[in-house]
């Protein structure tokens, strides 16, 4: 499809460095003193657990390539992961199984229709179209090496606490509680199912993927799981390389144009980051060669997106110049809403 020269492929794409330290450090506090009293915005209440959360709960934390973390508010809270595994279990299959397999076979482009959209695969003739939602996420969870789901299981388990860089856990309370209510995503199965693009028992899969929506994370553990992608596939804390730096590459590439819901293009545009969220209200923004914002604040806005998080983050990119698009930090005083 496309191809290039071994040798004409760069050794470096460089789009400069964080600002110092104590530059950081301080921009993170700023943000945070700025947005924690913003309470726009509801609790996620189709997973019936997640309505129990605190709407005051606001963490931020920004971790380099180097393994340095800034951080501020409540980065030790514990939640599930929810969609963001969906980025991380991407890369462990295209690790796996490769980047044309994964593209044929799931596919890489925008729905512009909610996460769990019935109606997207109908229009694309059976196609999962992107692993960020949750007929791809479903189809992707489905290739992940194991010969039952338990195994299936158990490597996605270790493979996200490798980009960790500490053992996750399982929430058993979400987990069943999620179980409870996925009749959409069961559903969803069926119909990949119906169009032969599972080769595995689809409520199987499904209870995989909804196991791993239930591992706890932080929001520091998600800086240091975006670190691992901006340090093209090492995690900067262990030292270990998780994935290789194509496939860091190749999941950042879906992250940009299909990690934040239907408002991935406004996302886009305003903060310019290949990121993640999850319906518990967590987001992963990743600066390639930089490192990665790990935000967690459970209020969202109608696309499922937290609310502090969103603005948190712009204000980051622009503030510290992490934008993709930017060819120098912006100043502060330009718009930031
Ligand atoms: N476990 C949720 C689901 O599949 C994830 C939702 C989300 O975070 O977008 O419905």
């Amino acid at each position: 499809m496309f191809e290039t020269d071994t040798q004409d492929v760069a050794q470096r794409a460089f789009t400069g460095d964080l600002p110092p330290e104590v530059r950081v450090e301080e921009l993170i506090a700023r943000a945070h003193r700025r947005y924690a009293g913003l309470d726009e915005g509801r609790l996620a209440d189709y997973i019936p657990l997640l309505e129990q959360a605190d709407p005051g709960w606001f963490g931020l934390s920004l971790v380099s390539v180097d393994g340095t973390e800034h951080a501020a508010g409540d980065t030790e809270v514990r939640f599930s992961i929810q969609s963001i595994s969906k980025a991380f279990v991407f890369a462990l299959v295209c690790e796996a199984m490769g980047h044309e397999q994964v593209h044929d076979r799931v596919g890489v482009n925008n729905t512009g229709l909610p996460f769990n959209s019935v109606i997207a695969v109908e229009l694309n003739d059976g196609s999962p179209m992107n692993p960020m939602v949750n007929a791809g996420a479903i189809a992707t969870t489905a290739l992940m090496p194991g010969g039952t789901p338990a195994e299936q299981w158990e490597h996605i388990r270790s493979g996200l606490s490798r980009f960790a860089g500490r053992p996750l856990e399982l929430d058993g309370e979400v987990y069943r509680s999620e179980r409870k209510a996925n009749q959409r995503n069961k559903a969803i199965g069926r119909l990949l199912e119906s169009y032969g693009r599972l080769d595995t028992d689809p409520l199987d899969t499904v209870d995989v993927y909804t196991r791993q929506c239930s591992l706890l994370v932080t929001a520091t553990d998600l800086a240091v799981m975006g670190a691992t992608l901006a340090d093209g596939g090492t995690n900067p804390r262990t030292g270990e390389r998780v994935v290789s730096a194509e496939v860091a590459r190749d999941t950042l590439s879906v992250l940009a144009s299909c990690g934040m819901y239907e408002r991935s293009g406004e996302w886009l545009f305003e903060i310019g980051l290949p990121a993640k969220s999850g319906v518990s209200g967590g987001i992963v923004a990743v600066s390639p060669g930089k490192g990665a914002v790990g935000t967690f604040s459970p209020l969202l806005d109608l696309a499922g997106n937290s609310v502090r998080g969103q603005r948190a983050c712009a204000y980051l990119s622009r503030s510290l110049g992490l934008s993709l698009f930017a060819s120098a930090a912006h100043p502060v005083s330009q718009k930031v809403s």
